[in-house]
């Protein structure tokens, strides 16, 4: 016999398991959540570098960005969790942008407006707090000879950014979740969308070959890359035009000779960014530039998840200007994962679809990871009308769909 729910999320990544957390916190009873993985964070979330920074070009999401990185901070009593694994580490984030970029005032002003933290270095104080960072304002073309540093910089300085262990951020929220009773499934593939009246009705899904059907008058669609194909399978594609990306990462272990700590840098003259890892022990360096995000992947389940030779070099080589301790080349690991880029505004769709009561959470671009603590509770609001845990001033419905296009000036690493 068909087994019923009151609702069931679609996938075990980072914005699955904030649903079903706030779902749950504010009173959804019978919840279910399927995941094809054999366990959390084996979509996106799992090869996040879940960099934390408060750095946006609109109001809302700077808000959002302001709101979850509180709950980050205060981890444990946001959870609940006894001993919470999201190992929040605060290390700071300076954004490197050109001395004409304009955006920069805006940018303070809207994070002024949040709450949130940050000034602009001087050079004393870019020395002192990051001695190890070299703040060359000239662009490094990679095929000239020759290369003269100039330093006329503008570092935006973020105090209280960082980033977290992403899985284990994703496994304290399911967490919270299972311990208010829902339930999680893995290995079990959602593999078709049931409605009845305009309403969805169910999922069809495969679990090592047995197929099994659920019901619920609640579906949310949190399948990542994968979100696309759900959407159609319940016959309500989003106008917005949503692209699974390949996105590709590098890291490099630690040099001995670094004289201070590194912060998250984002460096916006040359197109990448790194940070430290938890262990201290390497760097994770990735591409802050538009044409790396453009690679479609056809199959999410199926893609090339290591890193390209040349832009390992080319990233490589920015890595060592910036901070010259790390060589250009040598021993390195790499892989990619999966942006699921709105091509439209680089900013997720967190809404109610044509059919009742299923509810795509997808498109968060590059930049998902920092934001979800505050996703499942616009979810909760907009489900339930009711919050889970915490509550935020972020407009419950400012991420509809069929929207008109939100302000973005970097693009979906940036947004
Ligand atoms: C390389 C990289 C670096 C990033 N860096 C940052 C960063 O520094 N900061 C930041 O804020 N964000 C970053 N992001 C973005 C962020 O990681 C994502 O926005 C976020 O992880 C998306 O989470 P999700 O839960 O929507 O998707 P996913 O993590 O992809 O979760 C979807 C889940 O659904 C499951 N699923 C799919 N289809 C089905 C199905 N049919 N049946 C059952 N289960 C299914 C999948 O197995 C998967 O586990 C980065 C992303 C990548 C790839």
């Amino acid at each position: 016999m068909a087994k019923t729910y009151d609702g069931i999320i679609i996938g075990a990544g980072v914005m699955g398991a904030s649903c079903a957390m706030h779902l749950a916190s504010a009173g959804l009873k019978n919840l279910l959540v399927l995941e094809k993985g054999p366990g959390v964070g084996f979509g996106s979330t799992g090869k996040s570098s879940a960099c934390i920074r408060q750095t946006y070009s609109n109001y809302e999401v700077c808000l959002m960005a302001y709101e979850s990185l509180q709950y980050f901070k205060n981890w444990q009593e946001f959870t609940g969790l006894k001993e919470p694994r999201a190992d929040f580490n605060m290390c700071g984030v300076i954004f490197l942008m050109d001395a004409d970029d304009a955006n920069v005032h805006k940018i303070m002003e809207i994070q002024k407006r949040a709450g949130v933290l940050s000034k602009l270095l001087d050079h004393d104080e870019r020395r002192t707090l990051f001695p190890d960072v070299d703040f060359c304002s000239t662009l490094l073309d990679l095929e000239a000879e020759d290369h003269e540093c100039t330093y006329k910089l503008q570092v935006l300085y973020e105090s209280e950014g960082g980033f977290a262990d992403p899985v284990g951020t994703t496994q304290d929220m399911l967490d919270v979740a299972l311990g208010l009773g829902a339930r999680v499934q893995f290995k079990t593939r959602v593999t078709g969308v049931l409605s009845a009246g305009g309403r969805v009705s169910g999922l069809d899904t495969d679990f090592n070959g047995v197929k099994e059907t659920f019901h619920a008058p609640l579906v949310i669609n949190c399948a990542g890359p994968w979100a696309m194909g759900m959407n159609d399978a319940a016959g309500v594609p989003l106008r917005e035009k949503l692209v699974p990306t390949r996105n590709q990462i590098v890291c490099k272990r630690f040099p001995e000779q670094l004289k201070g700590t590194i912060p998250m840098v984002a460096d916006m003259v040359n197109g990448v960014y790194f940070r430290n890892d938890p262990t201290g022990t390497q760097i994770v360096l990735g591409s802050a530039k538009e044409e790396d995000e453009q690679e479609f992947v056809p199959d999410p389940d199926n893609y090339n998840e290591v890193a390209d030779a040349p832009f390992r070099d080319e990233k490589l080589t920015i890595l060592n200007h910036r901070i010259s301790t790390f060589q250009a080349r040598g021993e390195i690991t790499s892989y990619s994962g999966i942006y699921t880029v709105n091509q439209d505004d680089y900013h997720p769709i967190i809404d109610e679809s044509e059919l009742k009561g299923f509810y795509p959470v997808c498109g968060f671009s590059g930049h998902g990871f920092k934001l979800s603590p505050v996703v499942g509770m616009l979810v909760a609001q907009q489900v339930l009308g009711q919050w889970g845990r915490g509550k935020t001033d972020v407009p419950s419905d400012f991420f509809k769909r069929n929207r008109q296009k939100l302000g973005s000036n970097w693009g979906g690493v940036m947004a």
